[in-house]
């Protein structure tokens, strides 16, 4: 999708910190990470929102959560606890249209999130 930071990423026309791919999903280093550790969980298909998620996409999104665990358990932060996060729309906070799920760990994460 033209103008779209993420599918740029995925494209190699922009740079990101790789931290894991596979041919569904690409996970990244959030460029303003909110923990110790901070990835941007998002699949390669262009997809806006959640909203736009049809049931041909459920094997997709149990797999991004699957990728969660790996991610939060090869960086050492499972067993602490972690957040997998995805904001839809703007009054939720999302700011990039290609739906992705942040994964936050490695350090102590209050509830209720603002
Ligand atoms: P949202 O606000 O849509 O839930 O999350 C978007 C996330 O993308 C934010 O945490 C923001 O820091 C991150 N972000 C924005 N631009 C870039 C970028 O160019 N590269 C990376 N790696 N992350 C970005
Ligand atoms: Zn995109």
């Amino acid at each position: 999708m033209d103008n779209c930071i993420f599918c740029k990423i995925i494209a190699g026309e922009l740079p990101g910190k790789v931290v894991y791919e596979d041919p569904m999903v690409v996970a990244v280093e959030d460029i303003d990470p909110q923990a110790p550790h901070h990835y941007l969980i998002f699949p390669r298909k262009h997809l806006p929102t959640t909203l736009d998620l049809t049931e041909g996409d459920d094997q997709l999104v149990g797999h991004v959560f699957r990728v969660a665990a790996k991610l939060a358990r090869d960086h050492g932060f499972a067993e602490r606890g972690f957040r997998v996060v995805n904001n839809c729309n703007e009054g939720a906070g999302q700011s990039v249209w290609h739906i992705h799920f942040h994964l936050l760990g490695g350090r102590d994460l209050s509830w209720p999130p603002g």
